[in-house]
C-alpha cells in the first residue's frame, strides 16, 4: 500500500467549553471559589476564569492527506496555537508522508526549542501529533489503539473529578476526586473549612470509596503535609494532587518524604516531554504521573512518558482529555484506570467530556467503558458542525 503524503495542515479556534474545558458559563462548579496559586490576591479568589484561565480557547488542529483523509484533534491553545502551527510547524507537515510522525515530532520540537519547551508550544505540538495519529488510524481504517500495541483489558474502569463525589459513587465510579476550595491565604480557618469538605465527603460515600484532592499548583510544603497528613489519617485520602508549583521538583520531593505511608502524590498535568518527567522520576517527586495528553506532547511524547515511568515502577493515569487518553490507557499495563470529568455545570451526571466540540465522543457507563466503544477508525470522534470554526492565520 502506497502511503499517503499530507497537503494541508489548518488550525483554527473555537470558544465555549470543549477542549478549553475551564471556558464554562457562570455557577458551573470547575469555577467555584477553587483553591489556586492567584489565590493569594482576594479579587482572584472567587473565579479562575477572574484572572484569565479561559483566555486560551480551544485549538483545533486539522491535516488533510493526498488521497482525501482528515485528521484532526482538540486541545487548549486558541490564537497562539494557531500561529504557531501556520506561520511555524506548517513547514515539517505539509509533504512528509502520513508515516512520518516520530520525524515530524522530532522536528516540531527541535526548530521550537528557542522559544518553547514547555506551556503552549507544546500544547501545539500535542494538538498536531495528535491530529497525526488521528489522520494515520484513519488512513488505515483502524483505531488508535490498535496503532499503539492493542487493548490490554477488555474495558477501562474511571474515576471522576467534579464536586460531588457521593454522586459519582452512585453512578459508578471508583472514586471521586474533589477541588481543593481554600489555599494558604485563608489560613487556619480555610484548612479546617478544606478537612470538613472532606470529612462530610466521606461521611456520605463510606468507608471503601476512593476520595483524592486536587490542589491545582495552590499550597507550599508545609500546608500541603499538614492537610494531606490529617486528611490521610482522619478521613483515609487516597492521593494528593498537584500540590505545588509544577516547577518546585525539590519541594514535591519533600512532600512526598513527608506524607503517611499509605497516601500517594500525584502531579505533572502541568508537566511536558521526556524530559519533565525524567525529573519528576528521578527525583522522586510522585507515584502517579498525570500527563495530559493534548498537553504534554502528544501521544508520540506520552508512549516516552509512560515507558520511562513503567521502567520506574510508577503508574501514569493521563489527565483528563478524553478519547485521546483513552485510547492510549486501554493499551498500557500501567496505566489501571483511568480519569473522568463531570462537565455537568452541577456534576450531577455524565456528559461528553468535550461537549460541544466532539460527535460520537464514548462516555463511561457505570463507570466503565467496553474496548469495543472505541474501536471506530482513528480516535473514532467527529468535529460537531453547529460549533464556529475560525481561521486566524490562513495561509
Ligand atoms: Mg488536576
Amino acid at each position: 500500500m502506497s502511503m499517503p503524503t499530507i497537503k494541508h495542515v489548518r488550525a483554527f479556534t473555537l470558544r465555549g467549553g470543549g477542549a478549553d474545558y475551564h471556558d464554562q458559563a457562570d455557577g458551573h462548579w470547575i469555577d467555584d471559589h477553587i483553591s489556586t496559586p492567584m489565590s493569594k490576591y482576594p479579587e482572584y479568589r472567587q473565579s479562575r476564569r477572574s484572572f484569565g484561565l479561559n483566555v486560551l480557547g480551544t485549538l483545533v488542529v486539522e491535516i488533510e492527506a493526498s488521497d482525501g483523509t482528515v485528521g484532526f484533534s482538540v486541545t487548549t491553545g486558541g490564537d497562539l496555537g494557531c500561529w504557531i502551527v501556520e506561520k511555524h510547524l506548517a513547514r515539517f507537515i505539509e509533504g512528509a508522508r502520513v508515516t512520518d510522525i516520530e520525524k515530524i515530532w522530532d522536528q516540531m520540537y527541535n526548530a521550537t526549542l528557542f522559544y518553547g519547551r514547555k506551556g503552549i508550544v507544546l500544547n501545539t505540538i500535542s494538538g498536531v501529533d495528535l491530529a497525526l495519529w488521528d489522520l494515520l488510524a484513519k488512513v488505515r481504517k483502524e483505531p488508535v489503539h490498535a496503532l499503539l500495541g492493542g487493548p490490554v483489558r477488555d474495558e477501562l474502569t474511571f474515576y471522576a473529578t467534579g464536586a460531588r463525589p457521593d454522586l459519582a459513587k452512585e453512578m459508578g465510579f471508583i472514586g471521586g476526586k474533589m477541588p481543593l476550595h481554600h489555599g494558604p491565604a485563608e489560613r487556619e480557618e480555610g484548612l479546617k473549612k478544606n478537612l470538613e469538605m472532606l470529612a462530610d465527603m466521606r461521611a456520605k460515600v463510606g468507608s471503601d470509596f476512593w476520595l483524592m484532592l486536587d490542589c491545582w499548583m495552590s499550597l507550599d510544603v508545609e500546608y500541603a503535609t499538614r492537610l494531606a497528613t490529617a486528611a490521610r489519617n482522619e478521613f483515609g485520602l487516597k492521593w494528593i494532587e498537584e500540590a505545588l508549583s509544577p516547577d518546585d521538583y525539590w519541594g514535591y520531593a519533600e512532600l512526598r518524604r513527608n506524607v503517611p505511608r499509605g497516601l500517594l502524590v500525584s502531579t505533572g498535568e502541568h508537566e511536558a516531554t521526556r524530559w519533565g518527567f525524567r525529573l519528576l522520576l528521578e527525583m522522586e517527586c510522585c507515584d502517579i504521573l498525570q500527563p495530559d495528553v493534548g498537553w504534554c506532547g502528544g501521544i508520540t511524547e506520552l508512549i516516552k512518558i509512560s515507558n520511562l515511568a513503567d521502567a520506574h515502577g510508577k503508574l501514569v493515569v493521563p489527565h483528563g482529555s478524553s478519547v485521546y487518553s483513552y485510547h492510549f490507557v486501554i493499551t498500557r499495563h500501567n496505566s489501571p484506570f483511568a480519569e473522568f470529568l463531570m462537565m455537568a455545570p452541577k456534576a450531577d451526571e455524565v456528559v461528553p467530556m468535550f461537549n460541544p466540540q466532539l460527535l460520537d465522543e464514548p462516555v463511561p457507563v457505570n463507570g466503565r467503558m467496553k474496548a469495543s466503544a472505541l474501536d471506530a477508525p482513528g480516535f473514532g470522534v467527529r468535529l460537531n458542525p453547529d460549533c464556529a470554526l475560525y481561521r486566524p492565520f490562513p495561509r
